[in-house]
């Protein structure tokens, strides 16, 4: 039954992210508006999440916060009053932002406002227009092809008004006031496994989290993209120098291979500790450098701030064909994805939480380790022992060890705690 446990935990928490995934894939969320409103109340459901919101017109660093953005309903409609395009089957058939318009033109000039994606004739795109103002419509290939020439009544009932921009914040204050920081994005509307994939995840690992004993504390943010992390950071600057470690999480509920991306600092502990957790996980895996394009940690990495934050997906965005369209829907992503994720996740986490340093306090020569019994304490890792006392001489995390000696992180996290108990190794760092 023991060893059945961990499998059977993985899959209820793919089940469980993948049903939230379903409760928020509906809500037509933007980098402003009542859709990432209603998203956070759903979260608050579960986590006790403090609802922040920012003025428009607020200055951000080079940044500005926008107007809101909110909407009622959207149509085309053919001179025969038929909806040939329609909201509210899907939201992603309204570029995020548009203007409101309502009136009737030619195909000729509706076609300047039309996306569609031709290689995937049946998906329809995901667009965005936040900082240009116009409108637009987002269709499958198919449908477009089939629009005949004649004049169609075009209606977008939105609104672009001064209000605020909102994003969710959870802190859990843990032993040391040294922080991780989890951050996802709340921005897109009906797309799953990017950004719902994330929030999901980090819901899942903010619940455990809760009830569970921590050494740092936790910080978890549920912001727009980009607009939000920036708009973060130029509210936090005091917080910013408490931050140890750091992901951005998305795209995690896609079946490939996981994928990190390094922090621009590229040698931080949580790369060493993502990438020994890969390592020793056996699941194909990819280790990219940085680079400054992609999600948050554009942000989080700017050389300003260069916060040791990396980035856990699955298969990068722009690498898989349903990025950005109606495909990345319920049938993508899965719920075994999504439990393998969190498991890693959840291991990630606790190799921080665990990764500390450590002196030997016998360090003339080896202790006799025989006399205390300790050669068959733990089945067959006497190497383990030698190797966390060779190389606890204060310089070097437990980490360090592991990548060291070649052994897991759990095998030098035993032998620890053995030396421990027996009076030979003692904790470096005094709790700050
Ligand atoms: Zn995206």
């Amino acid at each position: 039954m023991t060893e059945n446990r961990p499998h059977s935990d993985r899959q209820e928490k793919g089940r469980d992210a993948y049903r939230m995934i379903a409760d928020l894939y509906p809500l037509c969320r933007s980098i402003t508006g009542n859709g990432v409103r209603q998203t956070l109340r759903l979260l608050q459901a579960r986590i006790p999440l403090e609802i922040h919101e920012v003025p428009s017109g607020t200055q951000v660093f080079d940044w500005v916060v926008p107007r809101e953005w909110n909407i009622r309903d959207a149509y085309v409609k053919d001179s025969w009053g038929q909806k040939v395009i329609d909201f509210q089957k899907c939201n992603l058939h309204v570029v995020s932002y548009s203007v409101p318009v309502h009136r009737k033109m030619p195909l000729v000039e509706l076609k300047n406002h039309l996306h569609s994606m031709v290689d995937h004739p049946d998906w329809v795109p995901y667009k965005t227009t936040y900082y240009k103002e116009t409108w637009g419509f987002c269709l499958s290939q198919t449908v477009l092809g089939q629009l005949t020439d004649g004049d169609y009544e075009v209606f977008i009932d939105s609104e672009l008004q001064a209000g605020h921009l909102t994003y969710g914040e959870l802190v859990l204050p843990g032993r040391s006031s040294e922080e991780v920081l989890l951050s996802c994005h709340i921005c897109h509307p009906s797309l799953c496994n990017d950004n719902l994939s994330g929030v999901a995840i980090a819901t899942l690992l903010a619940e455990r989290l809760m009830t569970a004993p921590r050494h740092y504390t936790y910080r978890f943010l549920f912001i727009p993209g980009t607009i939000g992390a920036i708009t973060w950071l130029a509210r936090n600057r005091g917080t910013v120098g408490r931050i140890r470690h750091g992901l951005v999480l998305t795209g995690l509920g896609d079946p490939g291979p996981i994928t990190y991306k390094k922090s621009r600092i590229g040698n931080a502990p949580i790369d060493s500790s993502v990438a020994h957790m890969l390592s020793h996980s056996g699941l194909p895996h990819r280790i990219l450098e940085f680079s400054p394009y992609g999600y948050d940690e554009r942000q989080y990495c700017s050389p300003g701030f260069n916060l040791p934050v990396g980035r856990l997906s699955r298969t990068p965005f722009g690498e898989y064909p349903e990025y950005h369209s109606s495909a990345d829907n319920l049938d993508f992503v899965q719920p075994t994805a999504l439990g393998e994720s969190f498991e890693l996740l959840r291991g990630i986490i606790k190799t921080l939480e665990m990764n500390r340093t450590y002196l030997n306090l016998s360090p003339y020569c080896e202790p006799q380790l025989g006399k205390r019994g300790l050669y068959e304490s733990i089945e067959g890792d006497a190497m383990a022992l030698l190797w966390v006392l060779n190389l606890s001489d204060g310089s070097r995390s437990l980490l360090d060890i592991a990548e060291r000696s070649g052994l897991s992180f759990s095998s030098v996290l035993g032998a620890k705690d053995v030396l421990v108990k027996n009076k030979l190794l003692q904790e470096m760092e005094p709790l700050p």
